[in-house]
This record gives structure tokens, sequence and C-alpha cells, in this order.
């Protein structure tokens, strides 16, 4: 069983992207600039946007982030999109999610220039990664893209079941891995909370993808013999003995499932930092000009 170190690869990655960011810095002047907004004070979101704006510091990036209160009106953060939009500073957008529910999230995401939207999540960018163009891809399912192109693990002609089919993950994962070309040319397979026998599917991956956040849902009896497994899973347990109260927990069971793996990710260390980098990555393309003009 090998394990696959998300940490050690992402470190590899923002080393190249800071060696790129310099480069753009000689070439106009300025440094890739993320926008991040950020709305209330959910300890969750708190903490990722934080670690947004280190990573930024970190790769040699600008960031600034936008902070609103709870009660922000949709209209005021449609009007600072808007601004951040036409700024010819800023590179790529993020809003942080959720929204408070008196804010629209689709229409907020969708206000954003798809040129701009780093995260992705515009339909524009998601129309354009179906069908093969070049866009966004969101920080997660690029993530594990990388991961299993770094370990050069072969996709082709695997069947691929994907547990979960977020807008965010499963489901863009499940069309990257069904592309033609490495990595890709998967048969995939989609479970949802509506799949009955989930084990019937789940027992026939060759590359088993993990993310519905329920933790320690995939059990042994669940994986194939020598499959690859991607712990997408980050729910918070409650642990007496841990610092902060709680332990970050992924959708395997680490611990019965890792001896059947040929490969597998582990939580923490696995799937997160690549998603931080991610992010890093689609803001170094907006800076450079890669994708959209
Ligand atoms: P989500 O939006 O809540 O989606 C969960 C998906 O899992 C849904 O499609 C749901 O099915 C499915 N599901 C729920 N219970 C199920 C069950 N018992 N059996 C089969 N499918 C089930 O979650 P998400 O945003 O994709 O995130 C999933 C997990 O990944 C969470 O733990 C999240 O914290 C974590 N995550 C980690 C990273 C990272 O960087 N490591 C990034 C993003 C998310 P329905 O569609 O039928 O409801």
């Amino acid at each position: 069983m090998i394990l696959i170190d998300g940490k050690k690869t992402a470190e590899e990655i923002r080393k190249e992207i800071s060696v790129e960011a310099k480069r753009i810095f000689e070439k106009r002047g300025s440094r890739p600039h993320l926008a991040a907004i950020l709305v209330g004070h959910d300890g969750g979101s708190e903490t990722y946007v934080a670690h947004k704006v280190k990573d930024c510091q970190e790769v040699g990036f600008d960031s600034t982030l936008v902070r609103f209160e709870d009660n922000v009106s949709e209209d005021e953060l449609l009007e600072k999109i808007r601004e951040l939009n036409i700024n010819p500073l800023i590179d790529g957008i993020i809003v942080q999610l959720p929204l408070p529910k008196h804010i629209n999230e689709q229409k907020v995401i969708e206000s954003i220039d798809f040129r701009k939207d780093v995260d992705g999540f515009h339909p524009v960018n998601v129309g354009r990664m179906v069908i093969g163009l070049p866009a966004y891809i969101s920080a997660t399912p690029q993530g594990i893209v990388e991961l299993l192109k770094r370990y050069r693990i072969t996709t082709a002609g695997k069947t691929c079941v994907v547990v979960g089919r977020s807008n965010i993950v499963g489901r863009p994962l499940s069309i990257l891995l069904s592309m033609k070309g490495e990595p890709g040319d998967c048969t995939v397979i989609v479970c949802h909370s509506r799949t009955p026998n989930i084990e019937h599917f789940t027992l026939q991956a060759d590359i088993l993808v993990a993310a519905l956040g329920k933790p320690k849902f995939i059990k042994a009896n669940m994986v194939k013999q020598g499959a690859v497994v991607i712990d997408v899973g980050t729910t918070r347990v409650p642990e007496a003995s841990a610092k902060n109260g709680w332990k970050l927990t992924g959708d395997v069971d680490f611990n019965e499932v890792a001896s059947k793996c040929s490969y597998i990710t582990p939580v923490p260390g696995g799937v997160g930092p690549m998603t931080r980098v991610g992010l890093l990555y689609n803001t170094l393309l907006a800076a450079s000009k890669k994708i959209y003009q």
C-alpha cells in the first residue's frame, strides 16, 4: 500500500507556482492578485479564508480580503463584485461559501466575471470544462486529478466510482475522469444518497473516490483488493483528547481499508492540501492570461 502524500505534493506545486509568480512580476510589474470576499464570522469560513490569504503570501501573490457583516444586503455584495470585476489589478475573485440565507448564492457566483472566477464555479467555466475547453476547474477535483498524475496512477480503462455528486467535488470529478485522455478515459459510476446497495458499485471500483461527508462511511467490505482510494471527506468529529476538541475525519475508515488498497490518501494530509494549491494554480492561470485574454 502506498500512502499518497498530498502535503508533500502540494509543497512541490507551491514551489513551481512561486517560480511562475516571480516571472509574472518581472514581466508585468505586479504580482498575481486574488480578492477574497468573506461574509460574517463563521469559524470554518474564517479559517479557510485565512489559509487562502496566507497561501497567497507564501507563493508571492498579492491578496485583498473584503469583509462584510452577516447582514450585508445582496445588492451591496453584488456591487462589490462588480467593482472587483472591472479592477484591472485583480486577477481572481472568490466568495467564501456558504453565504447567509438571505443572499442568493447562485446569483453571486454568476455575478463574478468568469475570466476571474478562480474557484471555477461559474456556469461558463463548468460548461467549458464539460466539453473539454480550457477553463478554471474547481480546486478539489483538479487537486485529485493532479495527485493521480503525479503518482503516475493510470486511469485509462479503469472503473472509477465517485460517491457524492456535489457541484464542487463529485460531479466535476466524475466528468474529468470520464474525459478523453489521461488522466481520464475511466468508466465512471456516480453514487449518491439515493443509490441502493452502494457496496455493489464501490466493489467494482479500481479507483474509489469518497466525497459524501459521512465519517468512516467506506468500510473494508466495500473496497476491492488493490483499489486506489481517494478520501475527500473532512468532517470535524468531536474528540475530547484533541487540542481543539475535534478531529478531522475522512469518509473512509482508514484503519480498516488501507491494507486492501494499492494507494490511499490520508485525512488530513491527502486531498485537503491539494485543494488549497488548486486555488493558487487557478489564480496563476488568471494572471498569466492562459485561459482567457
Ligand atoms: P455535499 O455538497 O454535502 O454533497 C455530498 C454528496 O454525498 C451528495 O451528492 C449526497 O447525495 C452524497 N451523499 C450523502 N450521503 C450519502 C450516502 N449515505 N450515500 C451515498 N451518497 C451520499 O458535500 P461536498 O461539498 O461534496 O463535500 C463532501 C465532503 O468532502 C465533506 O466532508 C466536505 O467537507 C469534504 N470536502 C473536502 C475538501 C478537501 O479539500 N479535502 C473539499 C471539499 C469538500 P445527494 O446528492 O443525493 O444528496
